[in-house]
Formats: structure tokens, C-alpha cells, sequence
């Protein structure tokens, strides 16, 4: 590695290793070795049919679950580099944090979640470990993707305390364990987590404008982007009115590069006032990665904006329902007839969960092309596409 890592940051000839030992590789430390494991694996290229918030086929210039990755991982990376901290794991940890969303977003996840009561639930950071420990079939002498505990520890960004209790049963002393001690994960950890919140917030704003669904006079609403609209504004006056996006992106720049300034500012003034020298020391404290106060109440602002204005918008909330039709019809076709699956999921003696795995790994438009083979449906005819799908010379 080239960069030279701070004391607290996560050192891969230090990571507590992998589940199936394995030899080193050549010319990449183990971190590095993670992040390509998670670029080569299937789940990673089913990320660009999976929904963000607008589904798949509605516009060929939204956010995909695999842009949105991409996003988290470049934040992710500038805001490691500011910390001195290892930017191959939040590169690892992003590139995987979202592997075991379902088809169709959270309205997918909801769906299967529900289709799963009593069963264990679903619930999608699970699912990536899942993802990443299990249903990755491609070496010879185990299932997954081996990756480092540290990496796993990140992927599994959330989790319940029954889920906590469950995976702690099944490897004691894993990555569920802190959930279980109220204990931190690493600071790469930390810090991808809030790298999704960064990267989602401002997307989530530009596709919202793209679908028509927000409007800036709206986004007004919010201090956060009001003060770079207004400063954009300020500084290209001949952009204000106009239709172009070039004003929205602006200030959307803006915006990450104070939240990214904010977080790295923040965070450092942190590790120096909790004394915080080694890896080892961010575990028990509270999380030291974080945005100052006045970012943090601000970034809540926004999300609540987003969720009453853009994640309930009633035609978000159209399609959300007839995709989570479409997840419960399938998942009762399967369940109902496992040999309608492959099988290395029909054979498996969990049925319901072998279910859920499978649904949970379709694309958007692969549930809708199965959903359309066992019923006969066309799911979205009835709800409107927004937005034609513009992929030439808009922006
Ligand atoms: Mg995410």
C-alpha cells in the first residue's frame, strides 16, 4: 500500500482473517483482495437492475443500487484519504453494503419481509452478509466470498437484537457481536455508513427533480440546499431561471463537498478529543465518525423532506405497492412449487428461506419477467412511467 494509514486506522496485515484460512495473495493485501472478490461476484453486477428509489425501467438515467455503490464508495474513498484511514476496506465495505437488496428496493425487502414472518424475517444487511458468506457460489472449497471479518463487520452495518442473538448462535464472536456488547465497528465502518447517508440524500434530490417529482422552488423548503442553491445562484446569476440542470448540480456539489468537509473536520476533532491512538480504541466509545451538530440536525432535516415529499410521493408509493404484489405472488409460486426455481435452491431443505434467497437475488426486470411467466400479469401496465426513457442528450 501506498498511502501511509494513521495508527487508528484498520491495518490488513492486522485483520482477525477470514472464516476458511487462506494463502496470501501476491501484490494485494487482503483488503484489496475483498474489494476485487466483491467487483467479480454476480450479486455486484445484478446492482445495476436493482432499484434505488425509482424503479429500473422507468428511466435509464437513474440511480441503480450499482451507481448509488459506486457513489458511496467514491465518497467513501475522498473522505478515508482527508483521514488518513484505509481506503481499500470503505472501498470493499461500499462496493458491498447494498448486495442483498432486493429487487424493487425497500417496497422488495418489505414484501419478502413480510412474506418471511415468523421465518426469521428479512431484512436487507443481512441478506448482503448472507450474500457474501453463502450465496456466492464460485470457489472450490467454500461458499461465499471469504471475505475479512472486518469487511463482513461493516457490510453488517445494522441489526436487530434477535437478529444479534441468531448469528451470534451460529458464530459466536462474529460480526453481530457488537450489537450484542453496544460496541463500535472500525472507523472505515463508520465512515461508509455515512458516506450511504451522504450519497443517497444528494441523489436521491437529483433524480427526484429528474422524475418531476421534486421542484427547487420545494427544495427550497430545506436549509441545507437552499444555502447552495442561493450560493450558486449568487456566484452564476445567468443560471437562475433557466432550464438547465447545470444550477441543481451545483449546488448538489456543493453540498457533498461541505458534508464531506464537515465529516473529516469533525471526525478529526474527535480522534484528537477521545484520545483515540489505535484501531482498538474507537470500539467502546461513542462513534467517532460523524457530522458536526449542526450537519447532523441539518441532514436529518433533509431525509425528513425526502420521506415526505419524494419516498411517499403518491406515485412512488404506486409503483412501491405493485412491486410488492409482485414479490408476494411470486414468493407464494415458489413456495407453493420449489420446482419452479433452480435447483440448488428447490433442493434446499429450507424451503421459505431458500425462497426468500432467490427472490431476493432477482433483478428488477428478472422478478418482473418471471412474474409475468408463472402468472401471466404484466405488473406495471397500470401505473404510469413518469419520464420516457431519456438516455441521449440529456444531462
Ligand atoms: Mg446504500
Amino acid at each position: 500500500m501506498s498511502l501511509v494509514l494513521s495508527d487508528y486506522a484498520s491495518d490488513a496485515s492486522r485483520s482477525r482473517g477470514r472464516r476458511h484460512a487462506e494463502a496470501p495473495s501476491p501484490g494485494r493485501d487482503e483488503f484489496q483482495r475483498d474489494r476485487d472478490r466483491v467487483v467479480h461476484s454476480t450479486a455486484f453486477r445484478r446492482l445495476v437492475y436493482k432499484t434505488q428509489v425509482f424503479l429500473n425501467h422507468e428511466g435509464d438515467l437513474f440511480r441503480t443500487r450499482l451507481t448509488h455503490s459506486l457513489e458511496v464508495a467514491q465518497l467513501g474513498r475522498s473522505m478515508a484519504r482527508r483521514l488518513a484511514l484505509n481506503e481499500d476496506l470503505v472501498e470493499a465495505i461500499a462496493l458491498a453494503h447494498d448486495l442483498g437488496h432486493a429487487p424493487f428496493g425497500h417496497a422488495g425487502q418489505d414484501a419478502l419481509n413480510e412474506c418471511m414472518r415468523g421465518q426469521g424475517g428479512f431484512e436487507h444487511n443481512l441478506q448482503s452478509l448472507r450474500t457474501v458468506d453463502l450465496l456466492e457460489q464460485r470457489y472450490p472449497d467454500f461458499d461465499g466470498l471469504n471475505l475479512c471479518f472486518e469487511t463482513r463487520e461493516g457490510i453488517l452495518k445494522h441489526c436487530s437484537h434477535r437478529d444479534a442473538v441468531a448469528l451470534e448462535a451460529v458464530e459466536p464472536d462474529g460480526p453481530a457481536r457488537r450489537f450484542l456488547e453496544g460496541r463500535q465497528p472500525s472507523l472505515e465502518s463508520q465512515l461508509t455508513d455515512l458516506a450511504d447517508e451522504i450519497a443517497y440524500n444528494a441523489h436521491d434530490i437529483d433524480d427526484g427533480v429528474r422524475a418531476g417529482l421534486l421542484t427547487l422552488e420545494q427544495l427550497h423548503e430545506v436549509p441545507l440546499v437552499r444555502r447552495y442553491l442561493e450560493a450558486a445562484t449568487r456566484d452564476h446569476p445567468s443560471l437562475a431561471g433557466q432550464k438547465s440542470r447545470r444550477l441543481l448540480f451545483e449546488a448538489l456539489r456543493r453540498l457533498l463537498s461541505a458534508q464531506v468537509l464537515d465529516v473529516t473536520e469533525t471526525t478529526a476533532e474527535n480522534l484528537a478529543a477521545w484520545s483515540v491512538h489505535r484501531s482498538s480504541d474507537v470500539r467502546a466509545g461513542p462513534k467517532v465518525v460523524a457530522f458536526s451538530i449542526d450537519m447532523r440536525h441539518e441532514s436529518t432535516t433533509l431525509k425528513k423532506f425526502l420521506h415526505r415529499l419524494l419516498y411517499r410521493h403518491s406515485q412512488v408509493v404506486q409503483t412501491t405497492e405493485a412491486a410488492k404484489e409482485v414479490v408476494r405472488q411470486l414468493f407464494t409460486a415458489y413456495r407453493t412449487d420449489p420446482r419452479l426455481m433452480p435447483s440448488d435452491y428447490a433442493d434446499r431443505a429450507d424451503t421459505q428461506r431458500a425462497v426468500a434467497d432467490y427472490i431476493a437475488g432477482m433483478t428488477d426486470r428478472y422478478a418482473l419477467r418471471e412474474h409475468h411467466r408463472l402468472t401471466g400479469c404484466a405488473a406495471f401496465d397500470h401505473v404510469a412511467v413518469r419520464r420516457s426513457d431519456r438516455s441521449g442528450p440529456e444531462q
